[in-house]
């Protein structure tokens, strides 16, 4: 069905790529000679297509919000399944919107339900929540002064991966399209997800039990969108491809089991210390011998070794772990089974035992953006913000939760570029880190964006 709906909206998006021919036949970095003033009417007038007058001015009016929203969740960040404020925030915004709102879904997710004028199908937007427990060393009016639990250790917490900006811009999209209710053939699932980046110990969440608990049911989402904001990425850009855009990640434990011996008469031993050594390196043979670099990329890293007390004393057991990345199922698969070959068979070359434990409890399949989906948002994206601001995307070997949405339906996810102009690419420090900073002053763009593929989505199949 979804195949089906999704031909006939490819068809309905051709006509739109005919109709605005001009802008998508630029390559990135080709833009005609225009004034920046003439580029932004020629992208309002594009624009005026999929989101109409009303909502572009609207979209630019509340800008000021959003901004206001993300710096609130900046100066009050919560970590992973603790979303506690963050959560009463967005379900306050929703209620007041006049949508059905779902609270306490997957621990701490909100889901807000906007129902159209008219019936057709449905549409997930994702935004993630959670902050990190890393401290925030940027000097900002808005910069948080607040500690969390993690593992048991008190931490600072801050957004420094960004999900402040995705939900600011997700309750902006909310707000544009609930005064806009008359213009949605069908259903808006707005999904705000916690625990992206992993539930604490022992604690299920994120995407993945979202989906358990049915967030994709009743109304069943027909397509799933996201965005994620990149502090390295060219403010106000949109970076897309088709498949694996984040790859999967499966951790693993291999625990290597030999005998005990005194470290002077190695020959009585059988040593698991020397047998870790030659698996790891047979390890690395598995992306460079097993797989194919040029299709896709793939990682195996060891991450940590533990093994023995002192020199000499050879143990009777060294465990390590690991990560595998792959950004195509096949591939994964594959990579996984070579690891477990390898490791056995090593240690029974040895006269050892190797046990192999894939995945441990991080285990996210890979982001994979539907190509049909793509192909059919690409000129949406471009007539909305311009051909010269959507970029192809590199694959990356980070990985991401939506995918246990998009592993269900049909998904997309996008990068938007949120790197202050006066930083290079280089020098503008990276997520997850104390220094992670972004340019808010364009989340406009990611509304823009969002609003567009959900309504493109939705008249594409209603036509
Ligand atoms: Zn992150
Ligand atoms: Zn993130």
């Amino acid at each position: 069905m979804n195949r089906m709906l999704l031909a006939m909206l490819l068809m309905v998006i051709a006509l739109l790529v005919l109709a605005c021919d001009d802008a998508t036949e630029m390559d990135a970095g080709e833009a005609p000679d225009l004034q920046a003033d003439e580029r932004t009417d020629a992208r309002t007038e594009a624009g005026l297509d999929i989101l109409g007058e009303d909502m572009l001015a609207m979209i630019e009016a509340i800008n000021p919000q959003v901004i206001e929203w993300r710096r609130h969740f900046h100066e009050f960040p919560e970590l992973s399944n603790r979303e506690f404020e963050t959560a009463a925030k967005i379900a306050e915004h929703l209620n007041a919107l006049g949508m059905e709102v779902q609270t306490g879904v997957a621990h701490t997710g909100v889901v807000g339900i906007l129902r159209g004028e008219r019936d057709g199908p449905v549409v997930g937007l994702r935004a993630d929540m959670d902050a990190l427990p890393v401290p925030s060393r940027v000097d900002l009016p808005f910069s948080p002064s607040v500690t969390g639990e993690f593992n048991g250790e008190e931490v600072p917490v801050s957004h420094a991966c960004g999900h402040d900006a995705h939900m600011a811009i997700l309750m902006g999209v909310a707000e544009v399209m609930a005064a806009h209710r008359e213009q949605i053939p069908g259903t808006v699932k707005f999904i705000f997800q916690p625990a992206e980046e992993g539930p604490p110990e022992g604690e299920e969440g994120g995407a993945e039990l979202m989906v358990k608990e049915g967030v994709l049911k009743n109304p069943d989402v027909d397509a799933v969108f996201a965005l994620h904001i990149i502090s390295t990425q060219e403010l106000g850009t949109v970076e897309i491809r088709e498949g694996g855009m984040w790859a999967s990640v499966d951790d693993f434990r291999i625990t290597v089991k030999g005998k005990q011996s005194h470290g002077a008469y190695p020959w009585q031993s059988v040593d698991p210390i020397v047998t870790s050594a030659q698996i790891i390196n047979s390890l690395q043979t598995v992306v460079s011998r097993n797989h194919n670099v040029v299709e896709h990329p793939a990682v195996v890293t060891i991450g940590r070794i533990r093994g023995g007390v002192r020199s000499n004393i050879i143990p009777e057991e060294v465990e390590m772990i690991g990560t595998i990345r792959a950004l195509d199922p096949e591939a994964r698969l594959v990579i996984k089974e070579r690891v477990r070959t390898i490791a056995t068979k090593t240690a029974e070359s040895m006269g050892a035992t190797a046990e192999v434990e894939i995945p441990m409890s991080i285990h996210y399949p890979v982001t994979m953006n539907d190509p049909g989906l793509t192909r059919a948002m690409r000129p949406v994206l471009e007539s909305v913000i311009g051909a010269e601001n959507v970029r192809e995307a590199l694959p990356v070997t980070g990985a991401e939760d939506f995918s246990f949405f998009s592993r269900e339906v049909p998904g997309l996810y996008l990068r938007l570029g949120g790197r202050p102009a006066n930083v290079s690419r280089e020098e503008a420090p990276d997520h997850h880190t104390p220094e992670f900073h972004i340019d808010d002053s364009r989340l406009d763009v990611g509304v823009r964006v969002m609003t567009a593929m959900a309504l493109a989505y939705l008249r594409g199949e209603e036509s």
